[in-house]
């Protein structure tokens, strides 16, 4: 087995055991009932990352269930992005000209308590394999479409030969000039990242695009860099979002660190996402006037290059809304 799925089958799934590998007490630290609606996923390599013992600490934040999740809270809701509404075809979201994206499946190597997918139905939306052939010929029959994303979930749990056929197949349709993908394994399991896997994704005529998923500077290690720098090598385009979290990154200096620390791995800031709205994640949102400040902030602080764009995905709008 590659040395990956191994590593994935190894991920802390029990929290407890995640806190007492950072040797922090879970009397206090844990909320189990949280868990239920959302399982706990982290991988070893992750929480390799996390300071020994800091229950405050920025990447754990991101992954430990919190009871702050089972607060009601009013404009929270399961759909914040308006998804259901932009399926065209099973499997396929097409909301924005020009370009397509694929649930292609609905797992993570790591769940995110902040995510907007988290009450995503992907039992009936993702693209199974038998759904791949109206899909491809949704794509082939719509010439506006330029490129494809491969998202979902995380399109890099998918096995090497089921994108590198995918990624064949899309590089047929000639109207198509770029494939995307947007995936947080480069961060979170590095060892994914192949010698097989970047020539499947970027060894057709398709421009190859990486939007990486970081939310701090602790998430990039040497590890990371080797995973980045691979991709690079084969002359993928490298770019991160990343999503503005109250307790994570909401000050200036650590996104201005995050900028750089990604910048020193190849990777440009792309997008800075203010928190969509989905049920339990309400404990993470930073106000919009917050958010401007910081963003000012940075602005102030970073060359041109470094500032993401600040965003916020409106249900119904045709692009992500600039703050
Ligand atoms: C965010 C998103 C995209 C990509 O938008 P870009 O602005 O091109 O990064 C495409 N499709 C859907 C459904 C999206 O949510
Ligand atoms: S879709 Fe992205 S943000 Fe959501 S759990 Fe998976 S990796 Fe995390």
């Amino acid at each position: 087995m590659d040395a990956w799925k191994v590593e994935l089958a190894e991920a802390f799934t029990d929290p407890k055991r995640l806190l007492s590998f950072l040797e922090i007490d879970p009397d206090g630290a844990l909320a189990d009932d949280a868990a239920l609606n959302f399982p706990v996923r982290v991988t070893r390599s992750f929480a390799g990352r996390m300071r020994k013992g800091d229950g405050l600490d920025p990447l754990l934040r991101q992954v430990l269930p919190a009871s702050d999740e089972l607060l009601a809270a009013p404009g929270f809701a399961t759909d914040p992005v308006g998804d259901r509404n932009a399926a065209a075809r099973r499997g396929l979201l097409h909301k924005y000209t020009g370009r397509v994206l694929l649930v292609t499946t609905g797992a993570c190597a790591v769940n995110c308590r902040y995510c907007f997918r988290r009450g995503f139905p992907y039992q009936d939306q993702q693209l199974t394999r038998s759904a791949e052939p109206t899909v491809l010929a949704y794509i082939a029959g719509d010439e506006s479409i330029e490129e494809v994303i491969l998202s979902g979930g995380d399109p890099l749990l998918l096995g090497d030969r089921r994108i590198g056929r995918l990624v064949a197949s899309l590089a047929q349709i000639p109207h198509l000039s770029r494939i995307r993908i947007h995936s947080r394994v480069p961060v979170v399991l590095p060892s994914r990242i192949t010698d097989a896997l970047v020539t499947a994704f970027a060894g057709t005529r398709l421009d190859p695009v990486m939007v990486i998923h970081a939310n701090h500077p602790n998430e990039c290690d040497r590890s990371v860099g080797e995973a980045l720098e691979r991709l690079r090598r084969a002359g993928v385009t490298l770019l991160n979002q990343a999503v503005l979290l109250r307790g994570v990154n909401d000050d200036a200096a650590t996104l201005a660190a995050l900028s750089e620390r990604f910048f020193g791995a190849g990777v440009l800031p792309y997008y800075l996402h203010l928190l969509d709205r989905a049920l339990g994640t309400a404990h993470f949102e930073v106000s919009e006037p917050r958010a401007l400040t910081l963003h000012e902030q940075l602005r102030r602080r970073l060359p041109g290059y470094l500032v993401p764009r600040l965003v916020r995905e409106e249900a119904g709008q045709p692009y992500k809304t600039l703050l």
